[in-house]
């Protein structure tokens, strides 16, 4: 079911705009990834309508018992359903009984049979159809461009992934089975009860139609509200994850009142969407039971008198035998659970619908990155590396947040990149990784243009440290062999003498099978920078990019670590960020950056004669002289006013 229609979905959902792209979203499911099931689900589906249909004939049985055993119509004629041969039916009424005895004991023996198979074919397709989905949205979702996840919240994300997903498997296995169940029960019992009496069993299915009208009303009123619930499980996640990743900040900010009052309102948000959901819920089922209720107890008054007076009551006309009159009985009685599982099924079927919708929406957003599978591998040789003219804006109707930038980097040179915060240093580097993609110009590595090989050979020959080093769960050497899965112990140790690490590692308590805490919390931050210049250090990169690699540890251990990391450069194309001046003045080239364009640029020793804004920050740095002159002051406050206007503008959007 698409989410079209005019439908009132929640405004706010995040994934509003992917869910409304998304068409038949459970047929996809069932058919794209309910196709490698086809086996499990039909053993599913057949052996649920045999046991259905068995679970029908004890009734059946029983009236011919009544009737012809222990009454005295001809057993014969009330058993033209049981397809045997009329000569080989038993002639003595113990015989007959003895017979029906056998039916009903092998029905149930069999029914059990059946219902396990169903069992089996119906979970073992929800359980593979499920796991499917998640690895398959997983890893969708892990090659969207970094503009996807700078707009969503990884709670959202993550609701997706198993709240969603989890979602599914109810319909898939208690959903289909209650389907079939319905299906056969309703079919089944109508034609029995009108190849029994017809004129009794219009009396019998008389809510039907009553009960069809009630829940399709009652669908059209669930269907928003579901999809409400779901996002609104997302914000509960979002906000609970963002508290928990920022436990220090709220500690130190002592704002737990504030972050208790948040959680509290995203939760009662939740309660309240669920509750109207719920509420719609428990009027819908009672309501349902006395409509079939209803049914039943008309045919029993109609069926009763019947019997009673031997003739029929009002219009109806025939007699009603015993027998057939319980059957009756049964047959509605047995109908009333179904019908009010119409509803449940029905139910089951919208929540896995707009869980679906949201799955199938993650899985269709299509990047800005133009993906090629087809693409070569970049074959680097020289490792020179060639920005054409590129343009870049974050927003592509929005200002450039690069403008008109060329350089050339020859193979084994370091660049480095220096200007005030916000001027675009970082950006330049996620273009030459492909994290995004130019707007204008090109990016060239050895005459490649970035975009044109294959985005896992361009990051293969990459290796990238960056301010935030994010260790994961687990030991220091996992940590260090991230990527370089094969690398032994002694490649794992040099590397971390190379980025004088291994001292410290020793020193912890279990050394380099030390667990690290969660994104690394149990080592400091130089500490953790310098595991991930070992893991660069041990990927050996062509082309080596540092966003201010350094910035964490204290300047004595930064010597240390600019002496491994000059080894690590020296044959080495390297991309180079810092604030600190000191540690880039030997690059071969430094390119100073303002506002998204290159203002400066040479050799240390060129820009400190030219005077300009490098000179100005070197003098600032090294104690030369005591701040920028006014020029670069006002300079920078300007750029400062520019871009909170900016931030302005979009607040109000
Ligand atoms: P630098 O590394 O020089 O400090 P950046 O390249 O990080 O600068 O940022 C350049 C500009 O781009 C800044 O104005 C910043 O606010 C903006 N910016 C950075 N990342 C994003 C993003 N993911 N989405 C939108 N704007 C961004």
């Amino acid at each position: 079911m698409s989410g079209s229609g005019g439908v009132d979905w929640d405004d706010d959902d995040p994934f509003e705009e992917q869910r409304d792209q998304v068409e038949s979203p459970m047929r996809r499911l069932l058919f794209e990834y309910g196709r490698p099931y086809w086996f499990s689900v039909t053993v599913g589906l057949i052996a649920s309508v045999l046991a259905r249909a068995l679970d029908l004939l004890p009734a059946l049985l029983l009236a011919v018992a009544i009737d012809a055993i222990f009454g005295d119509a001809a057993f014969a004629e009330q058993v033209p359903l049981v397809v045997l041969p009329e000569a080989w039916l038993p002639a003595t009424q113990e015989a007959q009984f003895w017979l029906v005895v056998a039916a009903i004991a092998g029905s149930f023996v069999l029914g059990a049979v059946f219902h396990w198979l169903r069992n089996w074919g119906f979970n073992a397709f929800s359980q593979g159809v499920q796991h499917d989905v998640r690895t398959a949205t997983y890893d969708k979702m892990q090659r969207l461009d970094m503009e996807f996840f700078a707009n969503k919240q990884t709670g959202e994300m993550m609701s997706v992934l198993s709240n969603d997903v989890n979602q599914l498997e109810r319909f898939l296995n208690e959903g289909m089975n209650s389907a079939t169940r319905l299906i056969v029960m309703v079919v089944g019992i109508t034609f029995l009860l009108f190849w029994l009496n017809p004129q009794l069993a219009l009396v019998s299915l008389a809510p039907v139609p009553l009960i069809a009208i009630f829940t399709y009303v009652f669908v059209k009123k669930i269907q928003p509200k579901y999809a409400a619930v779901r996002s609104s499980v997302g914000k509960v996640n979002s906000r609970l994850e963002n508290n928990l990743g920022g436990i220090n900040v709220i500690k130190s900010s002592n704002t737990e009142p504030y972050e208790s009052d948040r959680v509290e309102d995203v939760s009662r948000k939740y309660y309240d969407t669920n509750w109207e959901a719920i509420w719609l819920r428990i009027k819908f089922f009672p309501t349902l039971q006395v409509i079939s209720g209803v049914g039943f107890v008309l045919t029993f008054l109609v069926g009763g008198y019947w019997v009673f007076t031997g003739s029929g009551p009002g219009p109806f006309t025939g007699t009603l035998e015993t027998g057939v009159f319980v059957a009756f009985i049964m047959y509605t009685q047995q109908l009333v659970w179904p019908m009010a599982q119409f509803g449940q099924v029905i139910n089951m079927y919208q929540r896995a619908a707009a869980s679906s919708e949201r799955i199938f929406g993650l899985m269709d957003e299509e990047g800005r990155i133009e993906r090629d599978e087809e693409a070569e591998d970049l074959e680097v040789r020289a490792g020179r590396v060639e920005y054409d003219h590129v343009g870049f804006g974050y927003d592509t109707d929005d200002d450039r947040v690069i403008d008109d930038v060329s350089f050339d980097v020859e193979g084994g040179e370091t660049v480095a990149l220096v200007g005030p915060t916000g001027a675009g240093k970082s950006t330049v580097l996620k273009l030459l990784l492909r994290l995004y993609d130019v707007d204008e110009g090109s990016i060239r590595v050895d005459g490649q243009d970035v975009r044109e090989v294959s985005l896992s050979s361009l990051r293969r020959s990459m290796g990238y440290v960056g301010q935030e080093s994010f260790l994961f769960y687990g030991t220091v050497e996992e940590n260090i062999a991230y990527g370089s899965f094969d690398a032994d112990r002694e490649e794992i140790v040099a590397a971390a003498k190379a980025a004088e690490a291994h001292e410290f590692i020793q020193n912890l308590p279990d050394g380099y099978d030390t667990m690290v805490g969660e994104r690394g919390v149990k080592l400091s931050g130089g500490q953790r920078q310098r595991v991930a210049i070992a893991r660069a250090v041990l990927k050996d990169p062509d082309i080596l990019v540092l966003d201010e690699a350094t910035s964490d540890v204290d300047t004595e251990t930064e010597m240390l670590i600019q002496r491994s990391i000059d080894d690590l450069t020296e044959n080495r194309t390297t991309f180079a960020i810092a604030h600190r001046l000191s540690t880039i003045k030997d690059a071969d080239q430094i390119l100073v950056l303002e506002g998204g364009e290159i203002v400066e640029r040479g050799t240390h020793g060129e820009l400190l004669a030219n005077d300009g804004l490098y000179a100005h920050l070197w003098g600032v740095q090294a104690g030369e002289i005591d701040e920028l002159p006014q020029e670069f002051i006002e300079r920078a406050q300007r750029r400062q006013a520019r871009t909170e206007v900016d931030v302005d503008a979009d607040d109000d959007d």
